[in-house]
């Protein structure tokens, strides 16, 4: 899924190719994804892009005071085409094509949904925060305005809930997901189900640093790379999530995870359990 760091680079990428061109079509081959009706998609064709930006998870295309919204969902993407296709897709339950933007020099971007659970969103407002899930987002994360203070402030309103919950709530912290909550922590050499109330001074210092260091390296990183080279790059610098099984790159122990009904987390036993391992409901389940 893609993250603040990556959706910070497509909007960057976006921004030089789609800056001051016109678009002149779109296409949806995945109806259910669009949320909106008011104003119409149709209102795009013959827009200016103005701007792509970032709100959290969400991509902004701001095109003479309409804003196409897209959030990428688990398993959504953007593919850039220097020529778009001259015939129009066909909506197909078997295509990962959602919608096509097509622009007046005949390049355009594919949006894309892998796989059969379809959570993609893409909206059409006259202000971002038109989308609910945009009006609800807490602060950014790399914003100057979030400091030190501010992230006391949220993990003491969040009390005794765990860390790695209170980090990847969009409501509370906008655009950590699942990976980079699971690297950040590593790097904090947290427990992810550490109370979120319960950070003396020092670690207060070092979870912030973990969170402007992690997210900042990797937008960082991200900076200038093609849409289609984004997702190889995250993937070979994670330390910790997705990587079970593997020697933490920090301390030589192996990573563990824990599982939930949909998703896992992964985490260093050596760097932030104290060397004891979480229990994983799943697995004690399995062993009764
Ligand atoms: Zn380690």
């Amino acid at each position: 899924m893609p993250e603040l760091p990556e959706v910070e680079a497509l909007a960057l990428d976006l921004r030089g190719r789609l800056d001051g061109r016109a678009i002149t079509k779109v296409h949806v081959a995945a109806f259910s994804a669009l949320k909106t009706y008011d104003p119409p998609l149709g209102a795009l064709e013959g827009t200016l892009v103005d701007d792509v930006t970032r709100h959290g998870k969400f991509l902004d295309i701001d095109a003479s005071g309409l804003h196409l919204v897209l959030h990428l969902a688990r398993a959504g993407w953007v593919r850039w085409r220097d020529e778009v296709p001259a015939l129009p897709p066909k909506p197909s339950a078997k295509s990962p094509l959602a919608v096509r933007i097509v622009l007046d020099d005949g390049s355009g971007l594919d949006v894309t949904e892998a796989g059969t659970k379809k959570s993609l969103a893409m909206y059409v407002v006259r202000t971002p925060a038109d989308v609910p899930g945009i009006a609800r987002l807490g602060p950014d994360p790399l914003a100057d305005e979030f400091t030190i203070e501010v992230l006391s402030e949220i993990l003491q309103r969040e009390g005794r809930k765990q860390l790695k919950g209170v980090l990847r709530h969009q409501g509370t912290i906008a655009g950590i997901g699942n990976a980079y909550s699971d690297e950040l922590l590593h790097a904090a050499r947290m427990s992810p189900f550490k109370p979120a109330n319960s950070l003396d001074d020092e670690e207060l210092h070092t979870l912030y640093a973990a969170v402007r260091g992690v997210l900042g390296e990797a937008v960082d990183r991200s900076r200038g790379l093609a849409a289609s080279e984004l997702k190889g790059e995250k993937k070979s610098h994670l330390a910790v999530h997705g990587q079970t099984g593997k020697p933490c790159p920090v301390c030589g122990d192996t990573v563990r995870e824990v599982s939930f009904a949909d998703s896992s987390l992964q985490y260093c036993p050596t760097c932030q359990t104290g060397g004891k391992p979480l229990a994983d409901r799943r697995m004690s389940r399995l062993l009764k």
